[in-house]
Formats: C-alpha cells, sequence, structure tokens
C-alpha cells in the first residue's frame, strides 16, 4: 500500500487542474484515472480560454506534461472502492481493479459524466463529429448553415429550450421532436425565433463529411450541416453514493457540495461536473482548482491540529 496526501478519482479536466492545484501546494497526489473523458469523441475542444483549437486528447495530454514537476502519481486504472478507515482525522484505502490499494487523507471525485443519446439510429455513430450537443461549444464553427436540434422523446420541453438557444447562431433552425406534439405557446415562441419544427418520428440520421442527413419514416431526407441532440446525462461513477455522500435528488444524481465542493462526507470533496453537472471544460477545471484549494486548507487544520498534540 502507498500512502499519498490526497486520491484523485478521475484524471480529466476537473481532476488534473486539481492536481496541478494540490501538487503546487506540495501535497503528495495520486490521481487514478481509466481514460474515458466525456468530451472524448469530440474532434475539438473549443471555448476555452487560451486553447484556439486543441483536441480533447491533446489537451489532457499537455496537462500531464505539467505535473512532472509536482509529487503527483498518474495512474492510468478504475477505482472499484474506497474505504474509510477509523481516525482522528479521516482516512481512506482506495482500490483499484488492477489489484493497487492507496491510502489517503483525503479523496476529490472528479468522475465526470455520461451522454444518454436519444435513441435515433446513426445519432451514437456521429457522436462528438457531426452529432453535438451544446452549441456554446460547438455552435460557433457552424454558425449561420442550416443546424438541426433533435428533441428527447418524452422531453418536449428540452428540444424546445435548446432549439430556441440554437437559434442564436443560425437563422435556418429545423427542430425535430421526434414523435412529441408540441402546445400552442412552444410554437408561438419558436416561431418568433425562426424556428421551423417537425413532429413526426425520425428515421435516422446519416453522418457524411461536413453534414447529416435527417431520415424521417416516408424517406425523406434533410440535410444539415450540423445536428444538436438533447442527452440524459448520468454519473459515470457510484463512488459518491457508495461512500455515503448525500446526493442531488434530481437531475444527473450529483454529490450535494457546498461551495468549496466538501461532500456530506469528511474528508470526500467533488469537483468539476461530478459536483456541477452543467460545467463546461474551462468551468470544471476552474471549480476544480478552488475545490484543490479547500482540500488544502483542512490537510493544513490537520497537520497543525496533530502537532499541537505532539
Ligand atoms: C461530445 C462532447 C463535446 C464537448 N465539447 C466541449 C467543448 O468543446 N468545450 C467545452 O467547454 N466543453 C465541452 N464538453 C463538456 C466537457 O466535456 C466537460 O465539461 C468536461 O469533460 C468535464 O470535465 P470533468 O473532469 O468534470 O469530467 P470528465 O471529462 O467526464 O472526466 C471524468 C474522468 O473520470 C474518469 N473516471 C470515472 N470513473 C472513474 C473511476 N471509477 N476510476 C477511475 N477513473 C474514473 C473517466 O475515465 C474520465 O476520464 C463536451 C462534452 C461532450 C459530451
Amino acid at each position: 500500500m502507498s500512502d499519498g496526501d490526497v486520491v484523485i478519482v478521475g484524471g480529466s479536466l476537473a481532476g488534473l487542474q486539481a492536481a496541478l492545484t494540490l501538487g503546487r501546494a506540495r501535497r503528495r497526489v495520486v490521481v487514478v484515472d481509466d481514460g474515458r473523458p466525456r468530451n472524448g469523441p469530440a474532434r475539438h475542444v473549443h471555448n476555452f480560454l487560451g486553447q484556439p483549437s486543441i483536441t480533447p486528447a491533446g489537451l489532457l495530454a499537455s496537462a500531464r506534461e505539467m505535473l512532472a514537476p509536482y509529487d503527483v502519481t498518474l495512474v492510468t486504472d478504475r477505482v472499484e472502492e474506497i474505504k474509510p478507515s477509523a481516525g482522528d482525522f479521516p482516512r481512506f484505502d482506495v482500490l483499484t481493479g488492477g489489484g493497487d490499494r492507496w491510502s489517503s487523507r483525503a479523496i476529490v471525485l472528479a468522475t465526470g459524466l455520461t451522454d444518454e443519446l436519444p435513441d435515433v439510429p446513426g445519432v451514437a455513430e456521429g457522436w462528438g463529429d457531426q452529432v453535438v450537443a451544446c452549441p456554446h461549444c460547438h455552435g460557433w464553427e457552424v454558425r449561420d448553415r442550416p443546424l438541426a436540434q433533435l428533441g428527447m422523446r418524452g422531453l418536449p420541453e428540452r428540444g424546445v429550450a435548446r432549439a430556441l438557444l440554437l437559434s442564436r447562431w443560425s437563422d435556418d433552425v429545423l427542430l425535430f421532436t421526434d414523435g412529441d406534439d408540441l402546445g400552442a405557446e412552444d410554437l408561438t415562441r419558436l416561431a418568433a425565433a425562426g424556428v421551423r419544427v417537425r413532429t413526426e418520428r425520425v428515421a435516422g440520421v446519416e453522418t457524411r463529411p461536413d453534414a447529416i442527413d435527417v431520415v424521417l419514416p416516408g424517406g425523406e431526407r434533410i440535410e444539415r450541416r450540423a445536428l444538436f441532440v438533447v442527452t440524459r446525462q448520468h454519473q459515470q461513477s457510484d463512488l459518491a453514493a457508495r461512500l455515503g455522500c448525500r446526493l442531488v435528488g434530481a437531475g444527473a444524481g450529483a454529490a450535494e457540495t457546498d461551495a468549496t465542493g466538501r461532500t456530506s462526507v469528511p474528508g470526500v470533496w467533488a469537483a468539476g461536473t461530478t459536483a456541477i453537472p452543467a460545467l463546461l471544460a474551462i468551468g470544471a477545471a476552474g471549480h476544480a482548482s478552488t475545490v484543490a484549494t479547500d482540500v488544502h486548507a483542512v490537510l493544513l487544520d490537520e497537520d497543525v491540529t496533530a502537532a499541537l498534540r505532539q
């Protein structure tokens, strides 16, 4: 078993930024990551200050390189279990699928989200390429082009909200509700924003270089430059729940945290989208930096208390 001050579970933007802040505070840090960053399928990361054009893998590779001067150990593995142990201060044993065991004084959960895509043939195949979710991330690159918004069947209000949002990027937005009818108020608001609506089921989508066809049941094909979809988000990991952290009831089941990322379990913090599902990439990193300064402050308090007892 190896000892560290902090084990960070998840080494994407939030986890690596937490490691950077803690490493620079001279903490001994272990980051365990099993290589499934949420934006992994995307061609580029957009809307990230100082990084005009970089791939998701490239951004993480340069983040990992920045950690070299510090006492940060990067482990490629999956954390399967975290066992709290009794004592004056919180202590944890972290067990990985590969058989490693790390002990630590604090845990930062940065395990992120997964996206459940609309159940329409072809959507999963185009995900991250011609099929994306967030106009703030990918809208600028396809501005003023013909765009489609696909709703999530059974959640028509989310498709409407997303189509209205997307109308800021193009005057030619077509909302496909995939079988849901819309009320008069929604139709009026969409029309006011210039969004056209098709309510029949979508048979499938077919991705081509720089284009996507939305195929309707009768065989009609509608070409668009990109398809934006509504997703259901889920936490990638249930470690927070298994540690006994209180969860936010609705939505993605994130761990309930205070402004510094502390969960309801002493010694356990949540950072990035694990705590705040709506965060974009730079927001996840920024949140993790704030969380890490709080982790350091709590460990410092323990250090001083322990020194006074000697
Ligand atoms: C297709 C797509 C494109 C996007 N494009 C953009 C964009 O252009 N700009 C932007 O600002 N945002 C974008 N986003 C949002 C962005 O991906 C997230 O904001 C960001 O990834 C959140 O970072 P995170 O560190 O919180 O979580 P994640 O990136 O999800 O990372 C979580 C990490 O934890 C690891 N993990 C989970 N469980 C375990 C475990 N038990 N043991 C070990 N490791 C574990 C995973 O493998 C993963 O590496 C995009 C999202 C998607 C889906």
